[in-house]
């Protein structure tokens, strides 16, 4: 059967996304260790790692140590090249910073800054942000790193890259920040609305991984749902779906960023509950000053009723999402154990019994700059070719 050139080059690409996510998942290794470890052979082996070499993606580094004979070389992701950048827009504040292709970010290459008051000074913000990480402003980003992942806040149209409203940050209102800072810097960016971005980076490199069925709460400053099913997020028509955080709960209750009255992320959030607390103080507190103070002085009436929304929340997922597993993020419930306690205390009366003892509910392990990080990744990695999984069981073999 003669093979078509189309099919051998798609063959090909995908064999090098699997070589170079054994790197990502696995570290430094041989060309023997990654063939024995990725069931493909010898020379398909080779050809995929001379092509990732090519562009620059891996790198050789010392001898191998391991087995017997001649020690191969080690290939491991390439240290100038290899590189993305994560920048994650909340309420409050922003963070910019690089990863490696494996997903490790920075600590040194990364900062973080009070959220500007207008959408200019924003972007502003954020192409001078990223300057500084590359150490010099004429640099060309482009030399050192792939691509851009935004993780971004409220209702984000992902078919046309556009943010249509976010009720906590309006100044992202009608605006396409990946496609303005693509203009800006030279480089590919993709913006995942900030809830997909907590499912991508949990299932990349939290406690999610190998799961295809799972939902994610973030109940942070606003309340936004993720979630996974059959291995796919779901994002609705135009990635808008999972915004449980609008949802009415308090009639004629307090004004919602989005116009309403009563949404359940005016109740049930970390920001809720911290505005709760200032109320009582008469002085406006943040969440870890609202979580230490009500420690302290108890204020046990604004915990039982945040506790109570939260656990609507969570009873409201597992009713209409039967999910395996349920992740929760937010620093009420990730910092005090009590209050998780009591939120799934409450949330076991609330929900359908069957359906709550089929979902284990655990706090999640990543956040939106592991999820944005995530995101250009995942995307740069479907660039070079679908995932093999999906064309069936041998196939990418045959390209060597
Ligand atoms: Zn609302």
């Amino acid at each position: 059967m003669i093979e078509s050139p189309v099919a051998s080059e798609l063959l090909s690409k995908i064999n090098e996304r699997r070589v170079l996510e054994f790197v990502q998942r696995n570290g430094p290794s041989s060309r023997a260790v990654m063939a024995r470890g990725s069931g493909m052979s010898a020379p398909t082996v080779s050809k995929a790692v001379a092509s990732l070499i090519r562009n620059g993606l891996l790198e050789e580094t010392k001898a191998s140590k391991e087995g017997f004979g001649r020690p191969g070389k080690l290939l491991q992701l390439s240290e100038q090249k290899a590189n993305v950048l994560g920048v994650v827009i909340d309420a409050d504040t922003c963070w910019i910073g690089s990863a490696r292709l494996d997903g490790t970010v920075s600590e040194e290459q990364s900062i973080s800054f009070r959220t500007p008051k207008n959408y200019d000074g924003l972007l502003l913000a954020v192409v001078n942000g990223l300057a500084e990480i590359a150490g010099n402003a004429t640099i060309d980003l482009s030399e050192r790193f792939r691509g851009l992942g935004l993780s971004v806040p409220g209702l984000f149209n992902s078919r046309v890259g556009e943010t249509v409203m976010s009720p906590n940050l309006h100044l992202l209102d009608g605006q396409r920040l990946a496609a303005d800072l693509s203009n800006e810097i030279g480089l590919q960016c993709i913006a995942l609305q900030e809830s997909h971005a907590l499912c991508v980076g949990e299932r990349r490199y939290g406690a999610a991984r190998g799961m295809n069925d799972f939902a994610m709460l973030d109940v942070s400053t606003g309340l936004g749902l993720g979630i996974v099913s059959g291995g796919h997020l779901l994002t609705g028509n135009s990635g808008m779906a999972g915004e449980l955080g609008h949802i009415t709960v308090v009639p004629n209750g307090l004004k919602c960023g989005c116009g309403n009255r009563g949404c359940l992320e005016t109740v049930a959030t970390d920001t809720a509950f911290a505005k709760l607390i200032s109320k009582e103080l008469g002085r406006k507190v943040g969440v870890q000053e609202a979580l230490a103070i009500s420690t302290v002085n108890g204020s046990e009436e604004v915990i039982a009723q945040t506790v109570d929304y939260l656990a609507i929340a969570v009873s409201a997922v597992i009713n209409i999402f039967n999910p395996a597993t349920l992740f929760l993020h937010g620093q009420l419930m990730n910092s005090d154990p009590q209050i998780f306690k009591r939120v799934m205390k409450q949330a076991k009366k609330r929900t359908l019994s069957p359906s709550f003892q089929d979902c284990q509910i655990l706090q999640s392990q990543g956040n939106k700059r592991l999820g944005a990080v995530a995101g250009i990744i995942d995307h740069l990695a479907n660039e070079l070719a679908p995932a093999y999984t999906t064309i069936g069981n041998g196939n990418a073999e045959q390209a060597s």
